[in-house]
This record gives C-alpha cells, sequence and structure tokens, in this order.
C-alpha cells in the first residue's frame, strides 16, 4: 500500500495495491478519498492528521474524492427507485424512527413488520408508552426475543417524558446518554430523523465496506470508512441505502452482483474470501408440557391435535404457565411453558416445531402430560393469554396449539 495527498488540505488518499485510478490503474476497486467537512477527522490540525496517517495508513480502504461522488450518486439513486416500501420509511418522526432502529436490531425485517405496527397502535406516541406498564410493553414485544430492548426502550420513554416532556435529542451524543442507545442507534436515529451528518455501521455496512474495498477491517476503521463514505446532504438516505444494499444486493452468501449498482466500484465483485464463516448452529432437543384445566381437570383430556379452549358446559380452559425469574439472565419476567426434563419415548407428543434462539436450534417437543410436581405455575384464562409477556417460544406453542 502507499499513500499520497489528494488536494491543498493534505488529507492523505490512501492507495490499496494498484486498486485506484490515480496509480494509473483500471482496477474497479474503489479508493476512499476524504470528505473535506468530515469532522471526525479534523485534517486541519497537524497533530490529529499525524495521528490519523500513523493509525489508518495500513487499513484504510481507499476512495479518490470524484470516485467517491459517482458512488453516492449511483447508489442514492438505486435507493430512490429500488427500496422496500417499509413503514418506517414514511415517517422521519424520531419515535418512530428510534422503535424501528431498537427493533430491527438482532431481527428479520419480516418479524419486524409483523409488530411495528401492532406496537404502534398500542403506543402511539412516546408518553402512551412511557404510561404503560412494563408487562403491556413486554406483552406487545413478545416474539420478537431480546426483551432487554424492551425494557430499555421503556426506560428511555418514560425518562424523556419526565425530564424532556416527552421531547427526542436531536444530536446523537445527546441520544447515546438515553437507555438502551449505543453508537449505531444514536446515529442511526441522529441521521434519519434529524439529518445529522453521521454514518452507521451494521452488520450490512461491514460487509458491503469490506467487500467494496476488498479486505477486512477493524471495526474503528469501518466506522471511519462509512463517515469517508457518507454523502452529507442526505446522511439518512445514504445510511439506509447502504444497509439496504447489504440486505438485499450484497448479502452474506452469494452476493448478486450482476445486478450490484455499485459493481463497477467494487474490488471484490463477490464473496471476500477472508470472510470468516458464520458460527455453527448447535442443536438440541427440549420438551414441554401443555397442561389444560377447564374447571373438571388439572391434567390434560384433549385428543390428538386438539386443544379445546372451553369445556362441554362452555367455561373457559387455563392453561399452566411458568413465570421465569425477575433475576434470570435471559428473559426476566416472561412467561412460559412448564419444562420436561425427559420424553417419555414410548409415546408420541402432542406436536415437535422448531424454534431458534442465536446460534442454538430447538426441537421441541410439546407433551398433553401432567407438569412435574415441582413445577411452580400459575393458571392462566385462554383469554389473557394474548395480553401477557409471553416468550417467543411459549407464543409459538400455544398458536400451533391454536390456544392464541
Ligand atoms: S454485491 Fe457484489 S459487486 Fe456489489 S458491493 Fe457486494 S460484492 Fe461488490
Amino acid at each position: 500500500m502507499s499513500s499520497r495527498h489528494c488536494c491543498g488540505c493534505q488529507a492523505p488518499v490512501l492507495f490499496r495495491g494498484s486498486a485506484d485510478k490515480v496509480n494509473g490503474s483500471a482496477s474497479p476497486g474503489i479508493t476512499l478519498g476524504h470528505d473535506h467537512n468530515d469532522v471526525s477527522i479534523t485534517l486541519n490540525r497537524r497533530s490529529n492528521l499525524k495521528k490519523f496517517m500513523s493509525k489508518t495508513q495500513r487499513t484504510l480502504p481507499t476512495f479518490s474524492n470524484s470516485r467517491t461522488s459517482t458512488f453516492r450518486r449511483t447508489l442514492l439513486a438505486w435507493y430512490d427507485a429500488q427500496k422496500r416500501d417499509l413503514p418506517w420509511r414514511a415517517s422521519r418522526d424520531p419515535y418512530r424512527v428510534w422503535l424501528s432502529e431498537i427493533m430491527l436490531q438482532q431481527t428479520r425485517v419480516a418479524a419486524v413488520l409483523e409488530h411495528y405496527r401492532e406496537f404502534l397502535r398500542r403506543f402511539p406516541n412516546i408518553e402512551k408508552l412511557a404510561a404503560a406498564r412494563e408487562s403491556s410493553v413486554l406483552a406487545a414485544w413478545s416474539g420478537l426475543g431480546y426483551y432487554r430492548r424492551a425494557r430499555m426502550l421503556h426506560a428511555a420513554a418514560k425518562l424523556l417524558v419526565r425530564q424532556h416532556a416527552g421531547k427526542f435529542p436531536s444530536t446523537a451524543k445527546e441520544l447515546l446518554s438515553l437507555p438502551g442507545i449505543g453508537r449505531y442507534t444514536a446515529a442511526a436515529v441522529a441521521s434519519i430523523a434529524f439529518g445529522e451528518p453521521l454514518a452507521v455501521v451494521d452488520g450490512n455496512v461491514d460487509r458491503v465496506l469490506e467487500r467494496l474495498s476488498g479486505k477486512q477491517l477493524p471495526e474503528q476503521q469501518l466506522w471511519k470508512a462509512a463517515n469517508l463514505l457518507l454523502d452529507r446532504n442526505r446522511p439518512g438516505d445514504f445510511n439506509q441505502a447502504m444497509m439496504e444494499l447489504g440486505a438485499m444486493v450484497c448479502t452474506p452468501r452469494s452476493p448478486l452482483c450482476l445486478t450490484c449498482p455499485v459493481a463497477e466500484r467494487c474490488a471484490t465483485r463477490g464473496e471476500l474470501t477472508v470472510t470468516p464463516k458464520p458460527p455453527r448452529q448447535k442443536k438440541r432437543e427440549i420438551h414441554c408440557a401443555l397442561v389444560l384445566h377447564n374447571g373438571d381437570f388439572r391434567t390434560p383430556e384433549f385428543g390428538d391435535g386438539e386443544c379445546p379452549k372451553s369445556n362441554k358446559d362452555g367455561r373457559q380452559s387455563e392453561v399452566l404457565l411458568v413465570l421465569r425469574s425477575r433475576t434470570a439472565s435471559l428473559m426476566p419476567g416472561m412467561w412460559e411453558l412448564p419444562a420436561l426434563a425427559t420424553s417419555n419415548r414410548n409415546a408420541n407428543p402432542l406436536f415437535t416445531l422448531r424454534h431458534s434462539i442465536t446460534v442454538t436450534d430447538y426441537i421441541v417437543r410439546v407433551w398433553r402430560t401432567a407438569a412435574p410436581a415441582e413445577t411452580r405455575g400459575r393458571w392462566i384464562p385462554i383469554e389473557r393469554l394474548s395480553r401477557l409477556p409471553l416468550t417467543g417460544l411459549a407464543r409459538k406453542i400455544l398458536r400451533k396449539a391454536e390456544l392464541l
């Protein structure tokens, strides 16, 4: 790699082998130039320049200024024409942007779509969210997983209403002081809702940047590279365009390079060979008891594949659920079905389903059997289930049993 300066301001332009047209090469690799307005680098100060040079020269991918401008224009034109019609893109309301960003963390868009509208129906603004009971917020979040996000969202809403009359801070720096908001979310909300010129780096942007530049980058360099590329006139759209490109075109496996709007400016035009493989999923089998009580029995009395919501007298059934401890590290305060240690190998389960949590794929066998004697559960009327904070797995089982 060699380096030189791009113009009179002495900001460095870095070259990686022959992948830059300033170097006289026709290689498609993009050269990251600098943005003259980029306050994060403050190149007009000698000491910072020195520090910047020593830290980044060996690691930053490089785009020239003209290529960077073309890249921004091309990507934004593609985004304007091709972006998915997602409900959170219809508004720049910070509450809605914030909610979507929190929900989308480590969660598929399809799963968020299902919950986003319902959550907004229940809590249409920050005041309603702040005034809600935590169990109601968790119930609305149920099925999205990572429940700490819901608790933090709720805590931040209460703080904003209590201390700022419900008004959202408009800068990433202020947003960072709220519960549950880290560097990514602060930059996403500030750029999308308020137009602050700050780049974001999530898994999609990370992958796109590494493939564009043809090299793996440590985290700090990724943020620097993203800020160098950022279109400062449309930062929110540009950030979303980078993420959209990663989600729809530059996908983790088999990127669609033939239809990629920025393929001409990509160093790899395909998977980066050094990209680490995703961690292998672990597999586990678990067993749960689905125990119904309809006023006459406290043992299961329904046939295969059949879970009555009421008995022949029309009395509502109840289902036995267990409340997870408030101090549990995972899903505290959520309701779930009683766990069974072992299965009866001579019988058939009521049904079997699959469920994944982070890196573990579960095969879940649901049995119509009495809960273990030591189970400390509670009988919950079926009509109350939809208002309860259920774990994602409990929700899935109860839906499959047509009790929810
Ligand atoms: S889709 Fe292909 S061409 Fe486009 S950025 Fe990704 S790797 Fe490069």
